[in-house]
């Protein structure tokens, strides 16, 4: 039986792969089918993200449209964290539709049909080093070895976890990248011995998006109240929802006049990098025609920090997580550093060497189901190319 084995690193960035941190994942590469013109997709959160790679569908599709959304449950739109746990329903709903799997995460682990598993049997590990080389090592024994579904995906949390709170570059963030350089080599000894000729297991490494480095937050709230476009900052007329170097704004209905306004406004602003409004954000794969009208993502340059990794961003405060992060990495944007994520795609009929052709984080699930044999129609990716060309 065909199966797939999906290992991603959080915010991997393709050129912080270097045979110095990262020397599985440099050799990985030169005999993997290697996507150089890999793209993530906007907001570049996580959980957008990891919706996508899911789905197989952009955003405009999977609903997800950040790490934080405005909602209206009845007194008007408020800003919410989508991890918070009334959001569970609607990400279960975009990434296991139909509860078959089994799904491990330190914030709740389930069975099949969504069965909460024991507190025994879950995951109780936090984000970083440790908790990942221990979700490895379980992955590798009990999924891998054990279970042996046709589709496993281990998703590592370095390094993200480390590159939202240190510089980029620094000593502390290569630790993270070597740590999860190592816990893919594990993955991967796994996988050669499940399948010594790499014909009937197809390995997919890769990351979600990358990170730039902080320079300036931007307090969007504050600036549109002083603009006068905004009545106070609980006031549902307009509603900022930030993801990290970009954000949404989701307007009350009937909007009127106001998307006109504060997309003129935001028109004169320097620290905008791009402004998508109305029937524009389709461009960037979001939803026209819902509440959420405006999508901005931030100015971006391309100086280096000072540990030479290159790639700069503003950010949009975070009212719900307020903290200053300056010089530490973010994403959430289409800076050219957090648009690139780092694919490779090994055993089942992938032929090493580069592939030039643009891809996306839409593309893996397209790519499993041909892989098994399943019917890829009706998603927005596209299964990638088995040899460069
Ligand atoms: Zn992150």
């Amino acid at each position: 039986m065909n199966r797939v084995v999906i290992v991603v690193c959080d915010s991997l960035r393709t050129d912080l792969i270097t045979p110095r941190d990262a020397p599985f994942l440099s050799e990985l590469g030169r005999r993997s089918a290697r996507f150089v013109n890999h793209a993530s997709v906007f907001p570049s959160t996580t959980r957008t993200s990891a919706a996508s790679i899911a789905t197989g569908c952009l955003p405009a599709r999977h609903g997800l449209l950040g790490n934080t959304m405005a909602l209206d449950e009845g007194d008007g739109l408020v800003c919410l964290s989508v991890g918070r746990p009334d959001f569970r329903d609607r990400l279960h709903r975009a990434t296991d539709p139909d509860g078959f799997g089994w799904v491990y995460n330190a914030a709740g682990s389930y069975g099949p049909g969504r069965q909460p598993l024991p507190a025994e049997d879950g995951l109780q590990i936090g984000k970083g080093d440790a908790g990942d080389t221990v979700a490895t090592e379980r992955f590798c024994e009990e999924v891998l070895q054990r279970r042996a579904p046709a589709l496993a995906l281990l998703w590592l949390s370095e390094p993200d976890y480390t590159g939202h709170h240190t510089p980029l570059g620094s000593p502390a963030h290569r630790r993270a990248i070597a740590n999860a350089d190592a816990n893919v080599r594990r993955v991967a000894e796994t996988v050669a011995a499940l399948d010594s000729d790499g014909e009937r297991v197809l390995l997919i490494v890769g990351s979600d998006h990358g990170m730039e480095t902080v320079d300036e937050t931007i307090d969007l709230d504050r600036l549109l109240i002083e603009a006068g476009l905004k009545r106070g900052a609980t006031s549902s007329d307009v509603v900022v929802a930030p993801n990290g170097t970009a954000a949404l704004l989701y307007f009350a209905d009937p909007a009127g006049a106001l998307v006109g306004k504060i997309a003129w406004f935001l028109e004169a602003q320097d620290w905008v990098g791009r402004a998508f409004v109305g029937g524009r954000l389709a461009e960037v794969g979001l939803p026209t025609g819902s509440a959420a009208q405006i999508a901005v993502t931030l100015k971006t340059d391309d100086r280096a920090n000072p540990h030479d990794v290159p790639g700069h961003s503003h950010i949009i405060r975070d009212s719900l997580e307020p903290k200053d992060c300056t010089g530490f990495g973010q994403h959430g944007g289409l800076g050219s550093n957090e648009q690139r994520p780092f694919l490779f795609a090994s055993g089942g009929g992938f032929g090493s060497g580069v592939y030039h052709g643009r891809s996306s984080l839409i593309d893996i699930a397209p790519t499993v189901l041909r892989h098994l044999g399943l019917d890829t129609a009706g998603m927005d990716g596209r299964p990638l190319p088995r040899h460069p060309g």
